[in-house]
């Protein structure tokens, strides 16, 4: 049995995404950067003048009881903090006029890349199993979780800079407080990533060198697990199932008729996905990164990706379309180690999802991680941290409130708490503190009344509790 989306289906999905990946075109990012940077030198300028006046005030408006030495200590601290504040401005004005700006001593030359030889991520590595294995053999233990499980580190990551609409900026807040909370849950260690690792390699590509990096510096991690900053995890009980991956290496959600029969583009989603750390994995990305590099490369490689994949808009090449082409026509080892999930949400497409969590709600509960209760909600498409606000937009950050809402009762539960309804962002209490917030005065005392007479005091059971 294979699960299909229906063509209305697809529809819905391609006019949802083609368009928003467009906008990520290099002069689209180019206008984007300029207005950005103009408005936050503005917001600095405006904070500088703040500070400052707040400095020269600083002595009058002082309560009488501060003496002379700490009125001083807060001059010094202002002054400290309006130069920081001049830096930062003046840092951000020179890298808006095309030269980086040096913070730190220790600098490597950029080397730049020369679009004449074929991209790379870095120098070739051969033999990282092997050297994987050498560094374990020498740190025993060390790639182990802490209930003995190969260790999974969860990763994320967006822009560098702030959001053009800054409620983008506050649903990244929230969706990363959600995958804190997920990965506590499961005792996975995790990582959320803001800086560019590559200059190339901007937008939906950063995840690539970011990929590489973290295998290469955490040979004690197994398996890394990719999600973008527009998913959040609306199943928070449900449990990976790894041991489904033995002798896989990477784990995407997709659908197997419709990648290697169909040959489209969204046959699969690379939102949400898990690799692991080894040579097959470095070698794939060493395979899948010379389609990203910004600009002619981008789109010469979009242009063969659109005509070889069914159904794709003519658009610059993205992450996604192409893994599907090198599962199909390059090296057949990457379809032999890779496992397409289909059999719950490891990526869920939010327009099939959201409106669906009410009725979940009064029938059904957590732990399936599909149909009945989605692991992932992904807002494909959506952009929320790009400026232009639309009735579009503004659908996805309602919804997005109400997946993470969704989300949280199932954290908030546990504390005695449920938000008000999935729209909401305000709380309410489910039940009352108890001075037994474990329970276990109930239970103990059972035990403890069996032996002895029916009116065994309750203060018995504390007694032994707390000692
Ligand atoms: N991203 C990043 N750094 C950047 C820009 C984007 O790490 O500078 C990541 C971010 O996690 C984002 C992902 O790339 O979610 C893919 O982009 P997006 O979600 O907008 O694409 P879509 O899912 O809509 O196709
Ligand atoms: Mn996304």
């Amino acid at each position: 049995m294979s699960r299909q989306l229906s063509t209305d289906a697809f529809q819905f999905k391609l006019q949802s995404y083609s368009p928003s990946r467009f906008l990520t075109t290099p002069k689209g990012r180019r206008m984007m950067k300029t207005v950005n940077t103009f408005k936050v030198t503005i917001l600095c300028g405006l904070i500088t003048i703040l500070v400052l006046r707040g400095t020269m005030q600083a002595g009058p408006t002082l309560p009488d009881s501060i003496t002379d030495s700490e009125v001083e200590r807060v001059r010094v601290r202002s002054s400290a903090r309006a130069r920081m504040l001049a830096q930062v401005e003046e840092g951000d004005s020179s890298s808006s006029g095309g030269e980086e700006a040096l913070t730190s001593r220790k600098s490597v030359q950029h080397e730049k890349w020369d679009p004449k030889t074929p991209y790379t991520l870095g120098p070739k590595i051969s033999d990282w199993d092997a050297q994987r294995k050498f560094w374990n053999t020498m740190n025993p233990g060390m790639n182990k979780t802490r209930t003995g499980k190969p260790k999974l580190l969860l990763v994320s990551g967006s822009q560098p800079g702030p959001c053009g609409n800054p409620m983008g900026d506050f649903y990244y807040l929230k969706f990363l407080k959600n995958r804190i909370d997920y990965a506590r849950i499961h005792g996975l260690e995790i990582f959320y990533n803001m800086a560019m690792f590559d200059n190339d390699m901007t937008s939906f590509w950063a995840k690539l060198p970011l990929l590489r990096k973290l295998m290469v510096n955490h040979p004690d991690v197994e398996w890394i697990w990719w999600m973008d900053s527009d998913a959040v995890f609306t199943d928070m009980t449900f449990e990976m199932p790894m041991h489904k991956y033995e002798g896989k290496n990477l784990v995407v959600h997709g659908f197997h008729n419709l990648l290697y029969e169909e040959q489209r583009w969204i046959a699969l989603n690379t939102g949400s996905f898990l690799i692991r750390n080894c040579q097959w994995s470095l070698d794939l990305l060493d395979a899948w990164a010379p389609f990203g590099p910004e600009g002619e490369t981008r789109v010469k490689a979009g242009k063969m990706l659109t005509a070889k994949l069914v159904d794709r808009p003519d658009f610059e090449a993205d992450d996604q379309s192409a893994l599907v082409y090198l599962l199909l026509f390059d090296d057949p080892k990457w379809k032999l180690k890779t496992h397409i999930e289909w059999e719950f949400y490891l990526h869920g497409y939010w327009k099939y999802l959201v409106y669906k969590y009410e009725d979940l709600m009064s029938k059904s509960r957590p732990g399936f991680g599909d149909d009945r209760w989605p692991l992932v909600t992904h807002f494909v498409g959506c952009k929320p941290c790009q400026e232009a606000v639309t009735t579009k937009l503004d659908e996805c950050l309602a919804q997005m409130e109400r997946a993470f809402n969704f989300a949280d009762n199932q954290v908030l539960e546990k504390y005695g708490y449920t938000h008000r309804s999935l729209g909401s962002f305000k709380t309410q209490r489910i039940r009352k503190d108890s001075p037994d917030p474990l329970g276990l005065l109930e239970e103990t005392l059972p035990a403890l009344e069996k032996p002895q007479n029916s009116t065994a005091p309750k203060h018995q059971a504390k007694d032994l509790l707390q000692h």
